[in-house]
C-alpha cells in the first residue's frame, strides 16, 4: 500500500510540477534540450511555418520555464540560420529553428529528459550535398503519401492562422487544371494534368498547415470537371479566393527553347494576342462543344466580371511571390507578367479568381524543373505567400 501511494504521489507531482529547460547543446546533427524532468506528450506542440527563404520549425514546450542563462538567439552558419529560444508565455518555452532549407525533421526524447531535434547542415559545408539529397527524399516521400482522404476533404475545420497574422479565416479553392481524358499540355510523357495536380496538392497542404480552410476542385487524376463546374463549385462553397493552376506549352516547336516563364491571368476582355492564344488553349474543352451563337454568349459573359479589380490585384501578388520564390533557386526564371484574358474557367466567379501558368512544359529546361519536387515546393510557397500578401493588404484597406 505504501509503495502504491508513493507511486500515485510521484505521478501527481510529475504531472503538476512545472518543468525547466536547464541547458541546451548545439551539436552536429542535433539540438539537445536538457529538461529537468521527462516531457509528456501533451506538453509538446510543434509546427512548421514554410516561407520563401527561411523555414521555421517551431516547438512549444508547455508547463515549462527556461533557465535565464540560455541565450535568446544562437546565430549559425550554413543551412541553419539560427536557433531561438524564448519564454513565449509565462509557462511556455518556444524553440524556433530557422533553416535556409527544408530538411528532414526528426525529434525524440532520449536518456530520460534530453529532447533531440535534428538540425540542417551547419558549419560543415561538405555536408551540403548530402543534406540536399535528404531534402529531396523527404519531399518525395511527402508527395507519395499526399493522398488526401475523403475524410480529410470533408474536415474543413478552421484553425487560427496565427503564424501569418490574418484577422479572419478564409476559404481558398484550388483548381488543378484539366484531368482524366483532358491531359492539357503534353510534351512526350509529361502531362499538364499530372503536374498541376502535384503542385496543387502542395499548395493545399501548406494552406492547411497555416490554418486556412481549403479545398480542391479535383483531388485525383481520374476526375474530370468542365470549366463551368469548377467555378460553380467555388460559388457553391462560397470560397473567398479561386486559384486555378495550369502549365503552358507552345505549339510551334521551333520556339520551344524560347517560350518560358511564369504568367498569371485574371479575367478580362483583351486584344492582347498572346493572352487570347493561351486562353483559347485553356478554353478548348468548352468551346469545342458549342455552336457559334453559344460561343458569342459566353464571350459576352467574359466582359462583365464584377471582381476584375480584386482579381487583378490577387494576380499581381501571386505572380510576384511565385517569381521571388522560384528565383531563390533559379534566378533566370522569366517573368511573363500579369495579364487579363478571357478564360472561361474564371467566368461567373463570385470571388477574386486567377489562373496561374506555372511554366512551359514545352521548354526542355523548364520542364525538367517543373517536374522536380524542389521546384514544385518553391512554386507552391510562392502561391501561398502571394495569397497571404493579397489578403493582408485587403485587411489593411478595410480597417
Ligand atoms: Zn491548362
Amino acid at each position: 500500500m505504501v509503495s502504491r501511494a508513493f507511486f500515485l504521489l510521484t505521478l501527481f507531482f510529475s504531472f503538476a510540477l512545472a518543468n525547466t529547460l536547464e541547458k541546451i547543446s548545439i551539436e552536429k546533427e542535433y539540438l539537445k534540450l536538457f529538461f529537468k524532468r521527462p516531457l509528456k506528450k501533451q506538453e509538446l506542440n510543434s509546427f512548421i511555418i514554410p516561407s520563401n527563404n527561411i523555414t521555421k520549425y517551431v516547438f512549444d514546450f508547455k508547463n515549462c520555464t527556461k533557465n535565464k542563462k540560455i541565450k535568446y538567439k544562437y546565430t549559425c552558419k550554413g543551412e541553419l540560420q539560427s536557433i531561438r529560444i524564448s519564454q513565449y508565455k509565462a509557462n511556455v518555452v518556444r524553440v524556433v529553428i530557422d533553416s535556409r532549407v527544408k530538411y528532414l525533421l526528426k525529434f525524440f526524447q532520449k536518456d530520460s529528459a534530453i529532447f533531440h531535434i535534428s538540425l540542417p547542415a551547419h558549419k560543415v559545408s561538405q555536408e551540403k550535398n548530402k543534406e540536399v539529397k535528404k531534402l529531396f527524399n523527404s519531399i518525395r516521400k511527402d508527395l507519395d503519401t499526399s493522398k488526401i482522404s475523403p475524410k480529410e476533404q470533408k474536415a474543413q475545420i478552421y484553425s487560427t492562422p496565427y503564424s501569418i497574422n490574418l484577422k479572419n479565416n478564409y476559404f481558398i479553392l484550388i483548381d488543378p487544371g484539366h484531368g482524366k481524358q483532358d491531359a492539357g499540355a503534353v510534351a512526350g510523357r509529361y502531362k499538364e494534368k499530372v503536374l498541376v495536380l502535384q503542385i496543387a496538392k502542395r499548395v493545399y497542404k501548406k494552406l492547411k498547415i497555416l490554418g486556412f480552410k481549403v479545398a480542391m476542385t479535383r483531388y485525383r487524376d481520374n476526375q474530370f470537371l468542365s470549366l463551368h463546374q469548377r467555378i460553380k463549385k467555388a460559388n457553391k462553397l462560397h470560397a473567398d479566393l479561386f486559384v486555378s493552376i495550369h502549365a503552358n506549352s507552345i505549339s510551334n516547336w521551333r520556339r520551344k527553347n524560347i517560350a518560358k516563364g511564369v504568367e498569371t491571368y485574371f479575367l478580362l476582355k483583351t486584344r492582347n494576342a498572346r493572352a487570347l492564344r493561351i486562353a483559347a488553349k485553356e478554353n478548348r474543352t468548352l468551346l469545342s462543344a458549342k455552336d457559334s451563337a453559344t460561343r458569342k454568349v459566353l464571350l459576352n459573359a467574359v466582359f462583365t466580371g464584377p471582381k476584375i479589380e480584386l482579381s487583378h490585384r490577387l494576380a499581381i501578388d501571386v505572380q510576384k511571390a511565385v517569381l521571388e520564390s522560384v528565383r531563390s533557386i533559379y534566378p533566370d526564371v522569366k517573368d511573363g507578367g500579369v495579364r487579363g484574358g478571357p478564360f472561361y474557367v474564371l467566368v461567373g466567379a463570385e470571388m477574386p479568381a486567377i489562373l496561374i501558368e506555372v511554366g512551359y512544359i514545352s521548354n526542355p529546361v523548364e520542364r525538367k524543373r517543373l517536374f522536380s519536387p524542389l521546384y514544385q515546393e518553391k512554386i507552391a510557397d510562392g502561391i501561398v505567400k502571394g495569397i497571404i500578401r493579397y489578403l493582408k493588404n485587403r485587411e489593411r484597406e478595410l480597417e
